[in-house]
């Protein structure tokens, strides 16, 4: 049994309850303060329920390795404490053309002898096949192999988070509760009322314009949208295996940089397809506890953005994935967008607005990766700072 925080712990309030809101709800109750969140939606439905739920290790640069197997770790004692799905699938990076296969070897061999190597392996057609049945044998060169990644259900992982928090540490949510405004030692919500705080912590994923909006003026953090879709509950109980993605995303995430092969790559398919370039496409396959496969997605950014889901996207996206893995059913059951905020200089965008404030967001396509990682190393520094 934890320790529920002591009636003269000192006061925290969290705004928004999506994933960053949450780490932060947790690490502060284990170090004893009394948290309090709100959040303006009825139930969580921004960017931390709308994602693959992928736990993406093997996409993180060396320089935060620790901060993203802690936040591994924390996922699992999460869902085993709150009672959610989750599931240590690890992931295949497919190889269906030279210049990818030459990247995964590359990336491979940099990494084989260091702390990131007990957990890689490079996998040839057969032994990829083995690993999934979805990866397209068509054309497959080899793959990848990472055992760190896991994958969570968002949507009911991120929402049994709070029932956890509260029967445990007696955090306090106000959902359906707008914050109007935040000064040092307060904050006020949409009904009129003050409420006092010592602390304040400010997750409003990709709100810029509510809360301290000069605090984000010549700021490099934009809102990103994301098209996403999920196919019916696959038949006869298929599975999918590991997180699937293929030679598109090795120019999405930065720990392919140091490959030497990797703008090659990037040269072909700029000309082969330049509308992926323009839509920021690269396809990624996640299987939930319920059978079905989330699907996905492109990156539009700032005033990019429009309300309308145009369908020439996701049909570009399944195309791409068609390339690279065939499944029993690509029957739809959903199509949604999410928007994350993404802090360009670095994993997330921490900023002292106010003696006691703070504004934490900015965590990009990682989200559900780092969040609980991140959260941790914030208040171990926060702490120390103000003891
Ligand atoms: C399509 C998509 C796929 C992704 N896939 C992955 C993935 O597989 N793995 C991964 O690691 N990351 C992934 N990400 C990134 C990850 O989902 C985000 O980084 C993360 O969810 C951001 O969490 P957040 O808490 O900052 O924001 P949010 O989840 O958006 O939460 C912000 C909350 O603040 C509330 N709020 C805002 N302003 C106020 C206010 N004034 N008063 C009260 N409440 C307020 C909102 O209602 C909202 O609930 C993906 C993102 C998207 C969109």
């Amino acid at each position: 049994m934890e320790n529920k925080p002591k009636a003269q712990a000192k006061r925290l309030a969290i705004v928004g309850a999506g994933i960053a809101g949450l780490a932060h709800a947790w690490v502060a109750s284990q170090r004893g303060y009394r948290v309090t969140v709100f959040d303006r939606s009825a139930r969580a439905s921004g960017a931390s329920i709308r994602n693959f739920g992928m736990v993406w290790v093997i996409g993180q640069p060396d320089s935060i390795q620790t901060i993203a197997m802690n936040s591994r770790e924390r996922w699992l004692e999460a869902s085993q404490k709150a009672g959610f799905w989750i599931q240590p699938c690890g992931s295949l990076h497919l190889a269906h053309q030279p210049d990818e296969w030459q990247v995964l070897q590359e990336y491979y061999a940099e990494h084989r002898h260091g702390p990131r190597g007990e957990h890689l392996r490079l996998l040839d057609q057969k032994e990829t096949l083995a690993k999934s049945p979805a990866a397209n044998p068509f054309g497959l060169l080899g793959s990848l192999w990472s055992q760190t990644e896991c994958c969570v259900d968002p949507t009911s992982a991120v929402r049994s988070i709070p029932n956890w928090l509260h029967r445990t540490y007696d955090v306090d949510f106000h959902f359906s509760t707008a914050v109007t405004h935040v000064e040092s030692g307060s904050i006020r919500t949409a009904d009129g009322s003050s409420h006092p705080f010592d602390q304040i912590v400010i997750c409003s994923g990709d709100d810029f314009a509510s809360l301290f909006p000069e605090a984000y003026r010549g700021v490099p953090i934009r809102a990103c949208k994301l098209h996403m879709m999920r196919t019916i509950e696959q038949p006869d109980a298929y599975r999918i295996g590991p997180h699937l993605a293929g030679g598109l995303t090795l120019r999405h995430y930065p720990n392919f940089r140091n490959c030497p092969t990797l703008s090659a790559l990037q040269q072909r398919i700029a000309a082969e397809a330049p509308e992926l370039d323009r839509l920021g496409i690269h396809v990624m396959a996640s299987q939930n506890h319920l059978g079905q496969v989330v699907l996905g997605d492109s990156h539009q950014y700032g005033d990019e953005i429009e309300p309308f889901d145009t369908c020439d996207i996701d049909t570009l996206i399944l195309r791409e994935l068609r390339k690279i893995i065939q499944i029993p059913s690509w029957e739809l059951q959903a199509r949604w967008q999410g928007i994350y905020a993404k802090y360009s200089e670095g994993l997330v965008y921490e900023q002292v607005v106010a003696p006691g404030v703070r504004i934490f967001t900015g965590l990009g396509g990682n989200g559900m990766t780092l969040s609980f990682g991140l959260a941790q190393d914030a208040w171990e520094r926060w702490d120390s700072e103000c003891p």
